[in-house]
């Protein structure tokens, strides 16, 4: 497979260029150089990669193979990237302009994700229910959904990607899955890997392009029983809108607005420190970035001048560029709607403290845009509102515990948070309060492949890793037996 003859869209087992000869140059945002050119798929090549997933489940290829065989394959997978991991980590630093570095961490989180359902492929077989008759055998089985349409964003192409594959092919589902438009090359090596370890055609299927144009019918199309989709609230709820016409199940992961909760009584040196990588980690493109500190006002100034002076120094630069700590936004675009949200908060009464430029000359060719510390921020500025996707903290203050877990549940996501304190019971208590699906106490980003990963309230509906990650991608089945069969006599025979 090259992307130079630009058959890049997996369907059906085969590499095949779209119907059309579409193509779209990818581009790195660290300096505009090109990365590659791939398909641009059109509405008949969705529509044929949905037959093909259909064909796929329905003739069992995949469902009707032993659980623990679909979970070897996994292995193999994760053992696939990881001997590819070069391979996948440049092409995902290219395309998302982020640090190669960061790149090979997260080709670890994905092989260590397709291992965890590897592992648990064949953990849950079904159980007996007692139904109170010894003649009666009732069972609980768990079936694959069936064809599932994965539609994933462009800040961590792959790792999203992984969320939803992995599980899906554990629970014995075929899938089409639309990558973001910007960030394609992972999930086509993704393809590449799932070929090599076994999987059969058809039930692994990459479509590239627009989210309009080849997004959209996931979420339409009759023929698909699940969308999942991880991205921004706008599209999460368009997607639910279309889902609902034909009663699919629909998995959505979303933004966030995510509350960093600093105490006075924290240690303030590893507050300080944790909130930069909170908030400018991977260039702020974290869905649970820690975009609102909410510090409180016994330490406010100290730690806001701390956090000021060194968020000043981070250095920013591409992929390969050794001295960078972080990189560039996605797009142009994407750049000018992270200028316009924190001139919006400064005309709304916040104070900027550093940032809000997007850096000197060496920086002309990408869209870099600087740590942004943004203070005297109230609960009704839209900084503090709206989820910027950027390197952008808002600061707030409190006085109060109480005060601390309203200032933090007000907020219409409810993805991720963290609390800092020395105190266990202002710990335990205000981790307990906070409406937020992940909740780190004194740290802020691990995240486990076995545990729980979603948000409450417009964070998104259902959860990914963990069980219930694999939950979403079975329907359960209750079978009854009756061994003994017998007139069941309700409307007794009439005589004549
Ligand atoms: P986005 O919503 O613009 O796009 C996401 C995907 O949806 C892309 O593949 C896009 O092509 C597709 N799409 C766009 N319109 C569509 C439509 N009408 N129908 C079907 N598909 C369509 O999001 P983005 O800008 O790529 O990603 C950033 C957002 O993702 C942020 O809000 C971030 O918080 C969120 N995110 C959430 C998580 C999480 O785990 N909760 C993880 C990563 C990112």
């Amino acid at each position: 497979m090259t992307t130079s003859d630009a058959t890049t869209l997996y369907i059906d087992g085969s590499w095949v260029a779209s119907s059309d000869g579409g193509t779209r140059t990818v581009t790195c945002p660290a300096d505009g150089a090109e990365v590659g050119v791939v398909s641009e798929a059109t509405p008949e090549d969705v529509e044929r990669a949905i037959a093909a997933a259909r064909r796929a489940y329905d003739d069992g290829v995949w469902a009707d193979r032993p659980a623990s065989e679909r979970g070897d394959l996994l292995l193999r997978v994760a053992d696939g990237i990881t001997a590819r991991k070069d391979d996948f980590a440049r092409a995902e630093a290219l395309d998302t302009g982020k640090r190669l570095v960061e790149a090979e961490g997260d080709m670890d989180d994905i092989a260590s994700a397709f291992r965890y359902f590897g592992k648990i492929a064949d953990q849950n077989p079904g159980r007996l229910v007692d139904a109170g008759d010894s003649s009666v055998i009732s069972r609980v089985v768990y079936e694959p959904v069936g064809v599932c349409g994965m539609i994933t964003p462009w800040n961590f192409p792959l790792l999203q990607a992984s969320w939803k594959v992995a599980p899906a092919l554990a629970a014995g589902n075929s899938f089409i899955l639309k990558p973001a438009e910007l960030t394609p090359h992972t999930s086509m090596l993704l393809m590449e890997v799932l070929e090599a370890a076994g999987l059969p055609a058809g039930v692994a299927n990459l479509v590239l392009g627009a989210g309009g144009t080849v997004g959209a019918p996931l979420s339409t199309h009759p023929g698909i029983d699940l969308v999942s989709f991880t991205g921004g609230a706008v599209t999460g709820r368009k997607i639910s809108e279309s889902a609902a016409a034909t009663v699919k199940k629909v998995a959505l992961e979303l933004g966030g607005k995510n509350p960093n909760v600093v105490f006075a009584d924290a240690d303030f040196e590893a507050a300080v420190d944790n909130a930069l990588t909170a908030a400018f980690l991977d260039s702020g493109l974290v869905c649970s970035a820690g975009t609102r500190l909410i510090v409180q006002d016994t330490i406010a100034e100290r730690f806001v001048d701390e956090l000021v002076s060194r968020a000043e120094g981070i250095v920013m630069g591409g992929p390969f560029d050794e001295k960078a700590e972080t990189g560039p936004l996605i797009s142009q675009e994407h750049r000018d709607k992270v200028t316009d949200y924190v001139t919006r908060g400064v005309e709304a009464g916040a104070r900027l403290r550093v940032g809000g430029h997007w850096g000197g000359e060496e920086h002309a060719n990408g869209f870099f845009y600087a740590p942004t510390v943004l203070d005297q921020c109230t609960r009704d500025n839209p900084a503090v509102i709206e989820e910027g996707f950027g390197p952008v903290i808002t600061v707030e203050t409190f006085s109060t515990e109480a005060e601390a877990i309203q200032t933090a549940n007000h907020t219409e996501y409810g993805l991720a948070g963290a609390v800092w304190t020395s105190d266990a019971g202002v710990a335990n208590r205000v981790s307990r309060k906070l409406r937020h699906g992940t909740i780190w106490i004194n740290d802020y980003h691990p995240y486990l492949p076995q545990a729980e990963w979603g948000g409450f309230k417009q964070s998104g509906i259902g959860r990914e890793l963990g069980p219930s990650g694999m939950g979403e991608y079975v329907e359960p089945k209750h079978i009854y037996q009756n061994t003994e069969p017998a007139p069941a006599d309700w409307f007794p025979r009439k005589e004549g």
